[in-house]
């Protein structure tokens, strides 16, 4: 089994990791407010879905 030669280092890690996404993939921005969503899913900051659909109790 190949065992790495030398050890990465700090900034090898963090120029590597600069790439990694920094949300969970299926967030998109509501197009109501603005705030960011998990899509096909209701707005949790107005409660909006396609428009005006669901009214949360608040
Ligand atoms: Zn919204």
């Amino acid at each position: 089994m190949a065992v790495p030669f030398r050890r990465t280092s700090k900034t090898r890690k963090r120029l590597r990791r600069t790439h990694f996404k920094l949300q969970v993939p299926g967030m998109v921005e509501c197009p109501d407010c603005g705030e960011m969503k998990i899509s096909h899913r209701v707005c949790k900051n107005c409660g909006s879905y396609k428009g005006k659909e669901v009214k949360s109790s608040n």
